[in-house]
């Protein structure tokens, strides 16, 4: 009912560009279009957002007022869960359970940020100089406030449509941006939707303005308008450095959350069964569509053959299929370029000599299935090895000591994340230190607290998401001297 809804809605909104189509990833089947928004509607939409920041109607409202409305939002998403997660579904193809559980943790980012509306506070500081004409300010007193950049760009992908979108919008609300947002063009549907929530939490009009269109015309637009003060980018590492050479003209704030290609390593010592599950789980969950995927998997010689055949044995026994199917575990790859593009690792990994001991190919129906698949005889000089794929495709090697695999692990251009499986206390946080890696998780994986900054080290992105940080890459600090 909702996505029909939606549907309706997305066709009418106004655009100024071509129509784009939005297909099923499990019928391969066009379920809705809507028009590109491209620069026209990215300029309309900066600027009311300019507008509305300089009338104040949102930055201007007190904190304790601001915390309410987003409070607010966090019940809107989770009272309409249900419609959301129908929505990602319907546009990801992801089962419908798991884009449920997503929502209450984007229901808890507004709340969370929400909390922060009211301490958003700088330092002070007694200030006495000395010396010639500063004598006469000898008594002073120096503060710092903290002041939100007016109008922010908000471009995040596919991969978790409501979650994304959460993960930017909160923060930005919360220390009182005027947003411009683009949804990605795969998934505009729950965007829709989530708007209306924001309108009817009391977020005002003006503050909150999302465009719908691709990243070539409206993503490319908004990060090169001069009107835009920063951009929060959540993509791949290719499009992230098109985005910091765009922002160039005015100089622009970037902060980007980028793409990863993460390590697990799994010691003898660690408890196995939990480990191979984890790992599995770790990149075949979602499809392999996630930034922190594990999908590079370094294993304790003495226990490699057994963790690689637990892992073959987690992927054979995945059952993939479309959200509206009984019994399914993930679902299908975003789109047909997706599809090509992880195909294609794995045929040039074929033709580099890997062993591929399960999966390695599409599955024979309908949608855009690709087997869960693990790869072995890899080496690090392989494009396997080194590029993110985004699908369910892991190589695995063996390994013998701490240095080989800290070597192993660390060849890469990315550091989004690492993870460690072993029983050595010691060893598990000496691997912590040595990992390149924004986000190290010791015998667990994927876990995640919004509490916590997320931030990826090398290539995997400027800056942080979550936590206090999470809120300061939102603002800009001011020193004020007064004397006294
Ligand atoms: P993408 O970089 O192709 O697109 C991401 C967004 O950027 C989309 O909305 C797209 O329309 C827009 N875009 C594309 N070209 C643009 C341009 N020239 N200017 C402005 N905007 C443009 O990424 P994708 O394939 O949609 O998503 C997958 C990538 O996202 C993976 O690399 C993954 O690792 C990354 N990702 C990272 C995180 C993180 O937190 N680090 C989280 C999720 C996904």
């Amino acid at each position: 009912m909702v996505v029909q809804t939606i549907v309706d809605e997305l066709r009418k909104r106004p655009g100024y560009g071509d129509v784009i189509p939005v297909i099923d990833p499990v019928s391969e089947e066009q379920i809705a279009e809507f028009t590109d928004g491209g620069a026209k509607a990215i300029d309309e939409a900066v600027a009311r957002a300019r507008e509305a920041f300089d009338a104040g109607v949102w930055q201007g409202k007190a904190p304790g007022e601001r915390a309410k409305v987003l409070w607010r939002v966090g019940d809107l998403i989770e009272a309409r869960a249900a419609d959301l997660a129908a929505l990602d579904s319907a546009n990801t193809g992801m089962p419908l359970d798991q884009a449920e559980a997503i929502m209450g943790t984007a229901a808890e980012l507004f709340r969370y940020y929400a909390g922060w509306c009211t301490k958003l506070n700088g330092i002070a500081h007694d200030i006495q100089m000395t010396g010639g004409i500063a004598q006469m300010f000898s008594n002073m007193h120096g503060y710092t406030l903290k002041e939100p950049y007016p109008v922010v760009g908000l471009i995040y992908p596919w991969n978790g449509p409501v979650f994304n979108w959460a993960v930017k919008l909160a923060p930005a609300l919360a220390a009182g941006c005027s947003c411009v947002v683009k949804a990605p063009e795969e998934t505009p549907m729950s965007a829709v939707l989530l708007h209306k929530i924001l309108d009817e939490a009391g977020v005002p009009e003006g503050v909150a303005n999302l465009v719908q269109g691709y990243g070539h015309t409206a993503g490319k637009a908004l990060t090169e308008h001069p009107g835009v003060d920063k951009i929060a980018f959540t993509g791949s590492t290719e499009v992230g450095k098109q985005i910091v050479a765009a922002a160039a003209g005015n100089l622009k704030r970037v902060s980007l959350e980028l793409g990863g290609k993460s390590p697990v390593l799994i010691y003898e010592d660690a408890d196995i069964d939990t480990a191979v599950l984890m790992a599995a789980m770790g990149i075949f969950i979602h499809s392999g569509q996630g930034c922190i995927c594990g999908s590079r998997i370094f294993v304790q010689r003495s226990v490699y053959d057994r963790v690689v055949e637990g892992i073959a044995g987690v992927a054979n026994g995945l059952q993939l299929g479309g959200p509206k199917e009984e019994g399914v575990h993930v679902g299908p790859l975003i789109s047909e370029k997706q599809l090509k593009r992880v195909m294609g690792f794995v045929e040039e990994g074929k033709k580099d000599g890997v062993e591929v001991v399960t999966g390695g190919h599409r599955l024979d129906r309908r949608g855009y299935f690709v087997h869960p698949t693990v790869v072995t005889d890899v080496d690090p000089a392989m494009s396997l090895y080194q590029r993110e794929i985004f699908g369910p495709v892991v190589a695995m090697m063996p390994f013998d000591d701490d240095d080989e695999v800290i070597a192993l692990a660390n060849n890469s251009d990315y550091g989004l994340a690492a993870t460690a499986w072993t029983s050595n206390v010691e060893r598990a946080h000496n691997l912590a230190k040595r990992l390149q890696a924004g986000t190290v998780t010791l015998n667990c994986q994927m876990v995640f607290d919004q509490s916590m900054p997320f931030g990826g080290y090398k290539q995997s992105g400027w800056g942080h998401e979550f936590g206090r940080e999470g809120i300061e890459t939102y603002l800009q600090t001011k020193s004020v001297y007064t004397k006294i």
